[in-house]
C-alpha cells in the first residue's frame, strides 16, 4: 500500500514541503510513497503557493481522512492535528520538530524528532544519511520551509543546524539570495487584500487542548502592523466567531516581523489567565509582546504553564 506522507492540518509551508520532501525520500529508499496535505490545492496559503511555484513543485493530493490508510506524518505528531480517523490508520514514519504529541502506534516506527527549527532541517540530514541527492526542486521547497519557520534565521527556534542546512540547500536549489527568497515569501504571506476574514483567522491556526480548556492560537506574519489597520473590526468580528465555537480561548498573533514582537489580540473567558502567561496587561483586547516571533517557543509554553498543563 501506497505511504501517504502528510502534514498538519492547515498547512503551513514546512508541511507542505516536507511531505514532498520525505515522500521523494522514501520512493528513492525503494517505498512507495506520495505527498499529501490536508487542505484543497485551491485553498493553499498563499506563501506556500508561491514556494511551489518559483521551484516547479506539484501541489501534495488532498487528504482529509486517514481510515485505513498507511500514512507518515511530517511536522506534527498530534491527534488534534491529523487527518480524520488518524487511529485506525497505520502510522508508519514521524518526522518532526515540535514537542511529541499523542499519536502511539502498536509497531515499532521510524521516529525522528529534533529540536530544530524546521522538520526540512531534519530531512535534510535524513538525505544525507541515507546517502540520496535531494532533486533540485525539492531542495528548493525545503530551503523555503526553512527560511519560513525559522523567520529568516530570526526567530528563537532557529539553530545552528538550521543555518547549515540552508547553506547546503541554496547551492542544491540555485538560490544565491536567500534574502530576497524570504521577502518574497513575506510578501505572500502578508498579502491580506481579497482575503475573507476567515481565512486570514485560519491561514497560519492551530487549536490545542490545555488542561481541558480548549485554546485557539492563530499567527498572522506582517512587514509592519498597520498592514492590518484597515481590517482590524472585521478581523475582531471573525476572531469572535471562532471563540464562541466552543473555545476557552482565543489568542491572535499579529507578528511584526522587521519590528520583532508580536501584538497579540486576546479573546479569552479568563483574561487574567492569559495575562500571567504573558506577564502584561491586556488593553483595548491586545497585548504588545517584545521579541515574541514564534507560537510554538514564545506563545504555547507559557500559556500550558498557565493552565497547570
Ligand atoms: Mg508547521
Ligand atoms: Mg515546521
Ligand atoms: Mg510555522
Amino acid at each position: 500500500m501506497t505511504i501517504c506522507v502528510v502534514g498538519h492540518s492547515n498547512p503551513d509551508t514546512d508541511s507542505v514541503t516536507a511531505a514532498i520532501a520525505f515522500a521523494a525520500l522514501l520512493n528513492a529508499q525503494g517505498q512507495t510513497a506520495k505527498a499529501c496535505m490536508q487542505i484543497a490545492a485551491d485553498k493553499l496559503n498563499p506563501e506556500s503557493t508561491v514556494v511551489l511555484k518559483r521551484f516547479g513543485l506539484a501541489a501534495p493530493e488532498t487528504m482529509m481522512d486517514a481510515a485505513g490508510q498507511k500514512v507518515a506524518l511530517v511536522d506534527f505528531s498530534d491527534i488534534g492535528q491529523a487527518p480524520a480517523n488518524i487511529t485506525s490508520a497505520e502510522v508508519v514514519a514521524i518526522v518532526d520538530h515540535h514537542k511529541i504529541g499523542d499519536i502511539t502506534t502498536n509497531q515499532p516506527i521510524l521516529f525522528r524528532a529534533e529540536p530544530v527549527g524546521c522538520t526540512g532541517t531534519v530531512l535534510n540530514k535524513m538525505f544525507k544519511d541515507a546517502g540520496v541527492a535531494i532533486p533540485k526542486d525539492v531542495a528548493g521547497g525545503m530551503l523555503s520551509a526553512i527560511l519560513s519557520d525559522t523567520v529568516n534565521f530570526k526567530s528563537p527556534t532557529c539553530t545552528p543546524d538550521d543555518k547549515a542546512a540552508v547553506a547546503e540547500l541554496k547551492k542544491t536549489a540555485g538560490v544565491d539570495d536567500t534574502d530576497a527568497l524570504f521577502m518574497e515569501m513575506l510578501r505572500a504571506k502578508s498579502s491580506i487584500d481579497g482575503y475573507a476574514m476567515k481565512d486570514l483567522v485560519f491561514r497560519d491556526y492551530k487549536d490545542f487542548d490545555m488542561n481541558g480548556k480548549k485554546m485557539g492560537i492563530g499567527q498572522l506574519e506582517l512587514a509592519a502592523l498597520d498592514q492590518v489597520a484597515g481590517i482590524r473590526a472585521d478581523l475582531l468580528k471573525a476572531l469572535e466567531d471562532v471563540k464562541k465555537d466552543g473555545r476557552h480561548s482565543v489568542l491572535f498573533m499579529l507578528t511584526d516581523v522587521v519590528k520583532e514582537g508580536t501584538e497579540l489580540i486576546v479573546l479569552s473567558d479568563e483574561p487574567a489567565l492569559i495575562e500571567t502567561a504573558f506577564g502584561g496587561k491586556i488593553e483595548n483586547g491586545c497585548m504588545w509582546i517584545p521579541g515574541m516571533m514564534s507560537r510554538k517557543k514564545q506563545t504555547v509554553p507559557p500559556l500550558q504553564k498557565a493552565c497547570g498543563c
